[in-house]
Order: structure tokens, then C-alpha cells, then sequence
């Protein structure tokens, strides 16, 4: 038996993006720990071909059960994998290592052929990067090895000796499936790049529909999931949506639901209508619904001059976005960690993500849940479906029926009805606009009465207050920016004597600032000026919204995910342009004193080194990470990166460091600088920020709403943590905060930075 541990990692099943990212993690993670690792290419088929005897055409192999027009390379399929052989995937679609549907794995024959091929390679450890097929057959293949192995040993395939040093095959799974259907892991390895590109088709839809109005059915990928669907028609701010999991069952006919939602859309002015609508859609009989039966319903029932788009595989291409980079790198290198173990898990684990942390769970109980969701679709128990799928995404379903809908309800009088005003404070960060959409809308559809001010705390000083209206936040779902208006302005002196008049004189009875650090501080005084000002002993609550990610109680505010998207894209363009040049980027991203975007983005990007001010760079470092560029350029490295945060050091800034790596790399390497600027706060929002903003702005609504009901209202800032929404007043804000640097004392991402160094250089044996 070797003396290193030796693993093998294979993608399986259908592709998704962000594989290539959690392959990379798995080479480099197990190499920096000293392993070795072997890919195994083609998934499942790679590994019953193994190294000897590339197949010929499957067409010629009648015998043999085969799946799929594979043709297998003319190497070895089971081989070692090299540091720089990751190298440059990140950004890269699909699976490098390939992927293939097997059905000579799912053959007893198939999987005696794959273990003696696993031994003759010594590998006894493997990480499967797939769907619930892929981590079903492993968990078989686990199980039966000692079996397999006897057979060999039998049939003098594998000598008796051989056997005995592997008596066990230990497998650790990622679940990788652009559908997000798989228990275990909040989201699945691809989902989010499929939510990208399913925005950007419905974006550019909604345009042309708008001009012709026309009626756009778009069909996503979900044969038992409706995640991408509801998601996409949240994050597009669609009219309607069909899912598997909640087939339309009000009183009536689903068509006849249909038809009077949309029409009320139209006879209400809108232009367009988009209708989303899940691959396995069905009636609440079991009946599938298909795009072009919707298509027909609306053009013979309403007249409407209706278009289908079936977006197919489009979802599953293209780059994956940060989020699917990074979840994936995370989860690989938590792979490694387990698989690497001297006495690894008994059970085969699945390592998935649940609320910004990583779990391990027993597989195939995930993959067993996962089929029992599948399984009360196709019983027709769609309510406990839904109980199965849990409670966030109950929640969003709901949110989506009011926010979709032409008018709002009519509301129930046992409540009383509240004016509560809505503003935004600090820089614009993409998905403002999505939240206040939302809370205007939900507030409305509760029987509130929703104002908006005017350009922060400016407006609310001068009075600048006016009623929004159901269709005066309508298309603001998707646009970047802040449509209300927003500033930085800090209310001081009489300003407070101002705010106090200006909430009296309107009658607000709550206060919602969706914003940043300025907002935070405005709102903190405010609530500090209580015992002064009476007006102010109103419920008051911080949304959290920055591209700097540097809010307390919040681990991801609203607009990190547009700015470190926008980010990766330029950084992937600006390492493209150099490919052969031998040139080192030192590129400076946002994020004032908070690390978090020069960190994701480094991540997600490859970086050789980020700078952030919570390290503070020492000369030493920097001497250190210029010998190593230079050795990795000496060594075929052709392009270099290094991510700076705005503030990262006040002497060894970006200037400075471009300079020194310039002079002392000149032998090797030239040095660009790239400052990206206004750039990353730009664009729309992506999905992620969509979708949060939409169920922030919800619970926040909620939370002031019943806070307005009491004598003694909370003032509180908001945010995620751990995957659940909290509230904290605002009287602990001081304690949590780094107010000289602005930013949480308590960084939840911090543990992460190191892992962009291990991924980013070789160990030195390596080279
Ligand atoms: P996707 O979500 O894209 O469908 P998946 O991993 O579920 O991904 P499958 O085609 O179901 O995709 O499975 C991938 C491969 O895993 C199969 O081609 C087969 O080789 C293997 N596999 C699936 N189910 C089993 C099983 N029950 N026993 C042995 N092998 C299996």
C-alpha cells in the first residue's frame, strides 16, 4: 500500500456550473495536505473503463450497457491530477474532468470492473460530485465493495493482498444539480448561475414583451422542484407561476385563476406579462401542464398574442456566478477535510451548505428525503410536498401570490391600519429598489398605508413624504439603483427637531430605512433621542443594504452579491486579456474598511493574494508573496492576481504595492493595476439580492407592523444569520461594531480568507 492517502474525485449525472470550482478544491485542498489525488474522467463510465483499455465506439459494444454518445479519451480514465492542471477553471462552465450517464455502473458486472480499477490505481477514498443518482450509486458501490473485492480476489482479478490493504471505500458526496432539489444542502452546486441566466432571459423578455405587449410563457428546468421557478418569477417580478409542489387549486379551474390574475394585470395598464412555469408542472389532478397548453388558454380565453420560450440548457451554461464558485470551493475543501481522515466517517457524508455554514450529514438519508419529496409530488400529496420543502419556501410562495398580483387584497379590519414610511440611506446598492417594492406592496395588500421620502434622511427632514401606490413601484423589482432616491446625509442640530415635526405632521407610525452605515448611525440617533423627541418612540427598523457587506447582524446585506458578481466578471475579462503576457493584476475592489468583497472575489477569482485591513500587511508579507509570484511565474505561470481592499493599508496601498511588485518582478513579470470603482455598485440586481431583499423587506414590514401595535416599540436593525432571519435592537448596535473602522466586530467569513492562499499557491515540494 502507498504511504500517501490517495483519493479519486468524479463529476456524474447531468452538469452544472461550479463543478470546476469544487474539483480545483478538491486537488488543491488534498495536494496542500499532502495527498494524492486522481480524476476520474467521464463520472461513473470513466471509472468501469479505468486505465488500460480506452473503449472504442459504443455503437460496436452492443453488449455492453452503455449510455450516451460518450467517447471516452484515448488515456487512461482514472489518472493523477496535477496542481496547474486546475488552473483557469473557475470560470468555466461544465466539468473539465467530464461527466456521463452510466449504465454499465449501474450493473453489478460494472461496479466490480470499477473497484478492481480503484484498486489497481490504490485509491480507496472518493469524492462524487453529482445529483441524488450519482451519490445513490456511490452509497451502493460503498456497500458493496468488500463483496466486489472478494470477487476479484475470486475470479484472480486483484490479489488477496491487494483486498486487504483497501477493506473499505470511503465516500464523501457534493451535491451538484442546477434544480436544487436535493435534502442535505440549502442550495445545490449551480442553482444560483441557472437563477442567473433565467433573470437574464426574463429581463430581456420582459422588454420585448412590453413593446409588443405581448404574453411570454417561459419554461425553466424543475421536473419534481419548483426552486428555480419561483425563484426566477420572485426575482423577475413575473405575473404568474406554476410549480410541481403547489399545483393552482383554488375554487374554479386553474385556467380560470389564471385568466382573471392576468387580466386584472392588463386592464390595470401592464404592458407585459410573464408567466413562469416549472418543467413538471401539473394540475391538482396530476395532469401535466405544459407551456403551450398555457399558451393556447390565454390566447382562445383572453385574446392575449402569447409566445413560449423554453430556456432548456441555456440554465445549466455559462460562467458560473460567485456564489456557485465559492459555495463550491467551500464545500470541496470540506471534502478533503472528511475524506482525508485516518479513520474516515463510517457512513457515507453529504457536505452541503445550510445558512452560510457548512454540514455534514448522512448521505443517503439526504438522498432518501429527497426522493420522498419526489415521491408525494407524484402521490398528489402536494401539501406535504410543501411541508417537505419548508418553511422558506412557503413563505416565498406566499410572497409571491400578493406581490404578482394586479391590486391588493381587500384587507380583514381586525387590525388597524398603520402609516409606515419607507426610505433609503447611504450609497445605492442593487436590490433597494426590489425591497421597497416589496414593502410597499405587502404593506398595502395588509391594509397599510405605505409613504415613500424622498433622498434619505434629506427628505424626511425637508418634508419631501408622498403616498406610494400599488402601481407606482411597478417594474422596480429588477432595477438597480434607488428609484426613491437615497444620500448620506447624517441629520445633526435642529435636524432632529425637523424629523420630529415631519413624523408628526405625516402621521407615520414606523420607520423603515433599507440602507447602509449612514442609515445605521441616522436611526441608532434617533432612537438614542427618544426621552427628547416623543415623536421618534415609533417602531424603527434598518434593513440591511451595502455593497460592503459591513452591517452588524447581518451576514450578507442586500447588493454584496451584485457588486462581488460585477466584480468576477471584470476581473475574468482583465485576466483573459493577459493570458499570455506574463503580467501580474493587482486589482482594487469596495468595501471600505470590510474585507468581505476583496475576499469573496479573490476566492471566486483565483487570486494569488488579498489584502485586506483586518490583516494588516506587513513588509515581511509582501516580501514573501512577491518571491513566490516570481517563483510562479518562473515555474509557466502566465497570469497573475492580487485583490486589494480600498482601504487594505494606509502606506502599503495598491500605488505602492504595484509599485514594489513591479520593481522587484520586472526580470519575470510586468504589473497592471486595475481600480474597478463605481463599476461594482452598478447594474441589476442579481437573484440572490433579489430574493433577499424581497424576504427582508417581508419580515421586516412584519416586525414594524407589530411593533406599531405596542406602547413601547422596538427600534432594531435586521439581517440573516445562520439561515434565520433576527432582529436586534438597536441599543446592542455600539457593542457589536468596530465604529472607528465600520464594521461588525464579529465577521462570520473571516475563517474563510485562508483558504483563497491554499488554493491560490502550491505547496512548495509542488512548485
Ligand atoms: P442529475 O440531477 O443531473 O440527474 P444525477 O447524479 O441524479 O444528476 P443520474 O443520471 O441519475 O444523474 O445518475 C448519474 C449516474 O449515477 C448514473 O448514470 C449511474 O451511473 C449512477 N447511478 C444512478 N443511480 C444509480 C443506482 N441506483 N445504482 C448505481 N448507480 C447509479
Amino acid at each position: 500500500m502507498q504511504e500517501k492517502k490517495r483519493l479519486g474525485v468524479l463529476t456524474s449525472g447531468g452538469d452544472s456550473p461550479g463543478m470546476n470550482a469544487a474539483v480545483r478544491a478538491v486537488v488543491r485542498a488534498a495536494l496542500a495536505k499532502g495527498a494524492e489525488v486522481y480524476a476520474i474522467y467521464e463520472g461513473y463510465q470513466g471509472m468501469v473503463e479505468g486505465g488500460e483499455c480506452p473503449l472504442p465506439a459504443p455503437s460496436s459494444r452492443d453488449n455492453e450497457p452503455f449510455m450516451g454518445n460518450v467517447s471516452l479519451p484515448q488515456q487512461a480514465c482514472i489518472r493523477p491530477i496535477s496542481w496547474h492542471e486546475v488552473s483557469g477553471i473557475l470560470q468555466k462552465g461544465g466539468t473539465i474532468i467530464g461527466t456521463a450517464r452510466s449504465l454499465a455502473f449501474k450493473t453489478r458486472e460494472g461496479r466490480r470492473r470499477a473497484a478492481r480499477n480503484l484498486i489497481r490505481e490504490g485509491i480507496d477514498r472518493l469524492v462524487a460530485i453529482g445529483g441524488d443518482g450519482t451519490l445513490t450509486g456511490a452509497d451502493l458501490f460503498r456497500r458493496e465493495w468488500p463483496e466486489l473485492l472478494k470477487e476479484l480476489v475470486e475470479n484472480g482479478e486483484i490479489r488477496p493482498e491487494e483486498a486487504a490493504a483497501y477493506p473499505q471505500l470511503a465516500i464523501v458526496g457534493l451535491t451538484a444539480s442546477i434544480d436544487n432539489d436535493m435534502y442535505g444542502s440549502d442550495m445545490t452546486i449551480g442553482t444560483d448561475t441557472a437563477l442567473h441566466r433565467i433573470t437574464e432571459a426574463v429581463d430581456a423578455i420582459s422588454s420585448t414583451a412590453a413593446s409588443h405587449q405581448r404574453t411570454f410563457v417561459v419554461e425553466v428546468m424543475g421536473r419534481n422542484c419548483g426552486y428555480l421557478a419561483l425563484m426566477g418569477a420572485i426575482a423577475t417580478g413575473a405575473d404568474w407561476v406554476m410549480i410541481p409542489e403547489q399545483p393552482p387549486q383554488d375554487n374554479g379551474s386553474w385556467e380560470d385563476r389564471m385568466c382573471s390574475v392576468l387580466k386584472a394585470g392588463r386592464d390595470s395598464g401592464r404592458r407585459d406579462t410573464i408567466v413562469i412555469v416549472a418543467e413538471g408542472s401539473r394540475d391538482s389532478d396530476g395532469n401535466p401542464i405544459s407551456s403551450d397548453r398555457i399558451k393556447q388558454v390565454l390566447e382562445e380565453r383572453l385574446g392575449e398574442d402569447a409566445r413560449v420560450t423554453i430556456l432548456g440548457h441555456v440554465q445549466r451554461g455559462g460562467s458560473p456566478s460567485a456564489f456557485d464558485r465559492n459555495l463550491s470551493t467551500l464545500l470541496g475543501c470540506a471534502a478533503v477535510d472528511e475524506i482525508l481522515k485516518d479513520e474516515p466517517h463510517p457512513e457515507p457524508l453529504l457536505i452541503g451548505m445550510h445558512g452560510n455554514r457548512i454540514v455534514r450529514s448522512p448521505l443517503m438519508h439526504c438522498v432518501q428525503q429527497t426522493h420522498v419529496v419526489a415521491e408525494a409530488i407524484a402521490n398528489g400529496e402536494y401539501e406535504r410536498a410543501m411541508d417537505l420543502r419548508g418553511n422558506s419556501f412557503k413563505d416565498a410562495c406566499h410572497t409571491f401570490q400578493t406581490l404578482m398580483q394586479a391590486a391588493p387584497h381587500t384587507p380583514s379590519s381586525d387590525r388597524q391600519s398603520r402609516r409606515i414610511a419607507v426610505l433609503n440611506c447611504g450609497a445605492a446598492a442593487p436590490g433597494m429598489n426590489t425591497a421597497v417594492r416589496a414593502a410597499v406592496r405587502l404593506g398595502i395588500d395588509r391594509g397599510h398605508t405605505m409613504l415613500g421620502i424622498d433622498r434619505g434622511f434629506r427628505g424626511l427632514i425637508d418634508g419631501s413624504i408622498k403616498e406610494l401606490g400599488w402601481l407606482s413601484v411597478r417594474g422596480w423589482a429588477t432595477t438597480g439603483g434607488s428609484e426613491l432616491g437615497t444620500s448620506r446625509k447624517l441629520p445633526e442640530g435642529r435636524d432632529f427637531y425637523q424629523i420630529a415635526r415631519q413624523l408628526e405632521a405625516h402621521d407615520i407610525h414606523g420607520l423603515l430605512m433599507i440602507g447602509g452605515w449612514a442609515g445605521y448611525e441616522a436611526i441608532y440617533q434617533l432612537y438614542s433621542q427618544r426621552d427628547t423627541f416623543p415623536a421618534f418612540n415609533i417602531p424603527m427598523l434598518c434593513v440591511p443594504a451595502s455593497i460592503d457587506n459591513n452591517l452588524p447582524g447581518a451576514e450578507l446585506s442586500i447588493g454584496t452579491d451584485t457588486a462581488l458578481n460585477n466584480i468576477i466578471e471584470a476581473v475574468d475579462k482583465i485576466k483573459q486579456s493577459a493570458v499570455a503576457s506574463n503580467r501580474c493584476f493587482v486589482v482594487k475592489v469596495m468595501g471600505r474598511y470590510c474585507g468581505y468583497l476583496a475576499v469573496m472575489s479573490g476566492l471566486a477569482t483565483g487570486a494569488e493574494r488579498v489584502y485586506i485591513h483586518e490583516e494588516q500587511i506587513t513588509l515581511t508579507d509582501l516580501q514573501k508573496d512577491i518571491t513566490d509570484l516570481i517563483e510562479g511565474f518562473k515555474h509557466g505561470k502566465r497570469v497573475g492576481l492580487i485583490v486589494c481592499n480600498e482601504n487594505a493599508h494606509p502606506v502599503y496601498n495598491t500605488d505602492f504595492i504595484c509599485s514594489l511588485f513591479a520593481e522587484e518582478g520586472r526580470e519575470v513579470f510586468q504589473v497592471r493595476q486595475a481600480i474597478l470603482g463605481h463599476l461594482q455598485q452598478g447594474g441589476d440586481p442579481t437573484p440572490f439580492d433579489r430574493i433577499q431583499a424581497t424576504r427582508l423587506a417581508e419580515k421586516g414590514l412584519d416586525f414594524l407592523i407589530d411593533e406599531a401595535q405596542k406602547p413601547n416599540p422596538a427600534g432594531a436593525f435586521m439581517g440573516v444569520e445562520g439561515g434565520q432571519v433576527k432582529f436586534i435592537d438597536l441599543s446592542l448596535m455600539p457593542r457589536m461594531v468596530d465604529k472607528t473602522f465600520r464594521r461588525p466586530k464579529d465577521q462570520w467569513w473571516f475563517d474563510i480568507w485562508p483558504m483563497s492562499k491554499m488554493l491560490a499557491q502550491p505547496p512548495k515540494k509542488i512548485g
